[in-house]
């Protein structure tokens, strides 16, 4: 299988050989014949696998092969759930479109929109946006998606687990409803399918390897420790084996600054990453992660999703998270394009029943592992966090117009849904 056989023009074909890519991914081998096809996909991938180029390349192909008009109207829309993924989206639409005649920009919020708005102005062909900065460029004329010909909808999960479903409706009606329509998501839940079946029609459905196989290469451990001594325990591995990148994910806001507030203070360069930092800030801490000057990026889950971070050798779990799927998305950042990684998640008492909930759904049990003077405590509660708990530490916090408006219509839904919607209860706080 080449990519070359898959259709792709010569100057597509000419960007994938300078981006180094020799063979097209499981996602990209299934997903680029349908699109290019014209047919609406519906594809079951996450981060990782290459799903990026699996939309762009095609959409790519399928735009210049019409002629551009003079004045360019956006004819491509791709939406994701955070700033970090629409600006690496837009990188790789950016160098796929290298050879070809193909505009793209991106817009997110957090960020002065004036620059944005004049690159628009200016005619573009493929726009990558998060749905906030959109609906409200739209909203003030400076954009307009009625010559939207293909609608992406990447991480679809994630952008329903941030509370975009109004958004993401209220985009639809902004656009043609003769158009070609592809959705990606990581998981599917009741609500995706939903949202799926709204979207899409008579969609091809694709999907990249099970997502539990990648799980099988990454050297999982389970430190059981009290609650109180975790932030000793993560500060000796660390220092201990001199490791020098390593990913952490807390599951608060709050926790992450704690945390890399501690790490500093023992020597060890850290930086927060989550959605109360200014853009620049979460640029900055990403490209010092990166380039090696800053040994641990502590991260919250929402604000995670989507960072490409190649050969990450450590992913530690500060806390585990209380929706199982995302134990798979934080650990998968260990195992890129099958290099081998270590994942370590640091359980207290209180954290036993997620414990179990991931070990059935990885379907494997994780060996644990007790350090001395790091005991757990023998008399602490098994019960586990509740949300009631979570809820009450939101509303004190909730300054953030948008993440408060957005969180309220997810705890709607939360009320009579299952333990995957009772985790959104958290979004605000991530
Ligand atoms: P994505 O899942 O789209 O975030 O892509 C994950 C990583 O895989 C990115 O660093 C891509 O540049 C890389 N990648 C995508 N397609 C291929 C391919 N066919 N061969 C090698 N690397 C690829």
């Amino acid at each position: 299988m080449s990519f070359k056989s898959l259709g792709l023009s010569e100057p597509i074909l000419k960007a994938i050989s300078k981006k180094g890519y020799e063979t097209p991914s499981p996602i990209q081998a299934k997903a680029i014949p349908p699109v290019l096809e014209g047919k609406d996909v519906l594809a079951s991938a996450q981060t990782g696998t290459g799903k990026t180029a699996g939309f762009t390349l095609p959409l790519l192909h399928l735009l210049s092969e019409n002629p551009k008009e003079k004045y360019r109207p956006i004819r491509a829309l791709i939406l994701t759930p955070t700033r970090e993924l629409a600006a690496q989206v837009y990188a790789n639409v950016k160098e796929y479109s290298e050879f070809l005649n193909i505009r793209g920009a991106v817009i997110f919020g957090g960020v002065n929109q004036k620059p944005q708005a004049a690159t628009i102005r200016q005619g573009v062909d493929v726009l990558v946006a998060t749905p906030g900065r959109l609906i409200d460029l739209e909203s003030q004329g400076l954009l307009s998606l009625k010559r939207v010909e293909i609608f992406v909808l990447d991480e679809a999960d994630r952008m329903l687990d941030m509370g975009f479903l109004r958004d993401i409706e209220r985009v639809m009606k902004l656009m043609p409803s003769k158009r070609q329509n592809l959705m990606f998501s990581a998981t599917f839940s009741k609500d995706i399918k939903k949202l799926a079946y709204s979207i899409l029609n008579n969609p091809v459905q694709v999907e990249a390897t099970p997502e539990n196989t990648a799980v099988e290469v990454i050297d999982q451990k389970v430190y059981r420790v009290a609650k109180g001594k975790k932030t000793d325990l993560i500060i000796k591995l660390i220092s201990d084996g001199n490791w020098k990148q390593v990913l952490v994910f807390t599951r608060t806001k709050h926790g992450a600054n704690k945390l890399c507030k501690k790490m500093i203070s023992s020597g060890i360069t850290a930086a927060a990453i989550h959605g109360n930092k200014s853009q620049g800030a979460r640029t900055k801490a990403l490209a010092g992660f990166k380039n090696g000057s800053v040994r641990v990026l502590v991260a919250t889950d929402i604000a995670a999703r989507g960072l490409d971070i190649p050969l990450l050798p450590h992913v530690i779990n500060f806390e585990l998270p209380n929706i199982s799927e995302d134990y798979v998305h934080r650990i998968g950042r260990t195992g890129r394009a099958g290099a081998s990684g270590e994942a370590i998640s640091l359980v207290s008492a209180d954290e036993t029943t997620y414990l179990r909930d991931i070990e059935k759904l990885i379907n494997m049990k994780i060996d644990v592992t007790i350090v001395e003077g790091f005991e757990p405590d023998p008399n602490a509660s098994t019960e586990p966090i509740k949300p009631g708990q979570n809820r009450n530490q939101n509303r004190g916090r909730s300054n953030n117009r948008n993440s408060s408006s957005r969180n309220s219509g997810n705890n709607k839904s939360s009320n009579k849904s299952n333990s995957r919607n009772r985790s959104r209860n958290n979004d605000s706080r991530r």
